[in-house]
């Protein structure tokens, strides 16, 4: 059985064992007036020498506030320039990182906000009010900075001298509080270490596994507080590449910025692969630059691969498999090979086996079942919450996935079904215990399940089915309203509402997802 175990190749340097911080420090330092960051919209541009300025003024800021290693430092914005110089700061000091998503309403931000802790939150306009308002219950913030008025007094310190820390351990210190509800439940803070992130860098600059080069111009289409862009960027930063940063999906400006800006790589995820696939407008534009699309955090079917790859005359479409609880891709397409529909080999020093969902034997080659991970990419546990971490984990020290999938011969995994309770629409996580305890506090609903149903645009849509009180004369529309009142966009019940007479369960009350989403499938096969 151990045979079945499968391991990643070893790393072709050892990861550096410096505090992040200090790492970041000096990379940026040896990029000088190499243009490290450009708007989107506006065309302002920042260098690495700006960038290293800016944030050593942020750090001081921070540190005469009394920022210490081991607080925590909340950033809630949609991507601008500013975003990366509080997290450069937390990182020179030892402090750690939680970014928010600014979209999120009061309650997700209040129930963020308690798992985090920050003392300090920078954040965007969107989502000021909210977070002043959310801060008034949370003792631990000492101050609320918005980005486009306090900001600009943490800039002004541009001579300061401020020494990142020589003092952190890299493998212990948390980096990132990144949220992720896991494999049930409610949203959780992953703690990533800034050794997850090293290890990262080091697959980044990868060759076997297609190396970032410094010429590259990345553009970030997706928003830095997802754990996807959050590690890239900062692995971006240590490359030294150009980074043309988007404050949100848009699809002209996506396009114009391609060409603008001769866009080499970018990372995304399948319903923008989708849109390349199938958007007219992609015909108006020049794209010839780009050398390498990634792809993850969703399924990608092989059409719209085989697609995007025709039409952009790529080789491939570079697909990897992760999740927030990973860091970044366990699993990643190497350089010299490729395969369709395939999330790739095991990245280095990452060992992986694919556990049978009813026996937990240890399965071998072509054999679907849980995929499971342990290694240096792997989360140090949820944000205070033993019980969670210790349930993902299994006692030889593997992180359970909640995916079902499987390895070929020749060690290519493939991604076939989520056993967890996940939605993913658009890419986000739409945990559904957190809609069903939504719906149970409408007075009007009895028993409330949450599913995802398949749609090729957005990957799932979350969808309800409700047990209505006896004599309740509640529409599908007041149920949407009613969530859609309370959570952020990508979490309404974009799927609809249906009513029914029971929520199918098993003995002990667990909800039988699979029985409901085989009871949509008929029905949309009878339509
Ligand atoms: P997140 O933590 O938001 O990145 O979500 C992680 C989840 O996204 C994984 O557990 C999978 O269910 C899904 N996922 C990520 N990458 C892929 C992929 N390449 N193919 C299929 N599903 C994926």
């Amino acid at each position: 059985m151990q045979d079945y175990i499968l391991s990643g190749p070893n790393n072709i340097n050892p990861v550096p064992h410096v505090p992040f911080g200090k790492f970041l420090y000096h990379r940026i330092k040896e990029h000088g007036d190499k243009i490290a960051q450009v708007d989107a919209v506006t065309g302002e541009t920042r260098t690495y020498t700006q960038l290293l300025t800016l944030s050593l003024s942020v750090a001081n800021s921070l540190w005469t506030r009394g920022i210490r290693p081991g607080d925590v430092v909340a950033i809630c914005s949609e991507n601008n320039l500013d975003f990366v110089l509080p997290v450069l700061a937390a990182y020179y000091i030892g402090a750690t990182c939680a970014t928010l998503n600014p979209n999120y309403t009061t309650r997700e931000l209040e129930h963020a906000l308690k798992i985090s802790k920050p003392c300090i939150v920078f954040t965007s306009e969107r989502a000021l009010h909210k977070i002043v308002q959310v801060s008034r219950s949370i003792s631990e913030i000492r101050e609320v900075v918005s980005f486009n008025k306090e900001f600009i007094s943490f800039l002004q310190d541009t001579s300061c001298s401020f020494k990142p820390t020589d003092e952190s351990d890299p493998g212990v210190v948390t980096a990132a509080i990144l949220c992720s509800s896991g494999t049930t439940g409610f949203p959780k803070g992953v703690m990533v270490t800034q050794k997850n992130i090293l290890t990262v860098y080091m697959h980044m600059i990868d060759p076997r596994y297609g190396a970032i080069n410094n010429s590259d111009v990345v553009l970030a289409a997706l928003p830095f507080f997802h754990a996807y862009l959050f590690v890239c960027q900062l692995v971006s930063i240590c490359t030294g590449i150009k980074v043309i940063v988007m404050p949100k999906f848009e699809e002209e400006l996506f396009l114009k910025s391609i060409q603008k800006h001769k866009v080499s790589l970018i990372f995304l995820v399948p319903p923008v692969i989708l849109f390349l696939a199938k958007s007219d407008i992609v015909d108006k534009y020049d794209l010839s630059s780009i050398r390498e699309l990634r792809c993850g955090a969703a399924p990608l079917s092989e059409e719209m691969e085989t697609a995007v790859m025709k039409r952009l005359k790529l080789n491939k479409i570079r697909q990897g498999y992760g999740m927030t609880e990973t860091t970044l891709g366990v699993t990643l397409m190497p350089t010299d090979k490729s395969r369709f529909g395939s999330v790739g080999i095991l990245v280095p020093q990452m060992k992986c086996k694919v556990v049978d969902l009813t026996t937990g034997e240890i399965l071998g080659p072509n054999k679907p079942g849980e995929l499971c991970f342990k290694g240096p990419l792997i989360m140090k546990g949820y944000r205070g919450d033993f019980q969670a971490t210790s349930a993902t984990f299994d006692e030889d020290g593997f992180l359970h996935t909640g995916d079902v999938g499987y390895y070929d011969q020749e060690g290519f995994f493939y991604i076939v079904d989520r056993i967890k309770e996940l939605i993913k629409y658009k890419g986000y996580q739409v945990p559904p215990a957190e809609l069903e305890a939504i719906l149970l506090s409408h007075p009007d609903v009895k028993d409330a399940a949450v599913i995802g149903i398949p749609d090729e645009s957005t990957g799932e849509l979350p969808m309800a089915f409700i047990v209505k009180q006896p004599g309740a004369r509640v529409t599908q529309q007041q149920i949407i309203k009613f969530v859609a009142d309370q959570v952020s966009p990508q979490k309404r019940l974009h799927g609809g509402v249906m009513f029914v007479d029971t929520i199918p369960k098993n003995p002990s009350g667990k909800i039988l997802r699979r029985v409901l989403r085989q009871m949509m499938k008929t029905e949309i096969a009878t339509l």
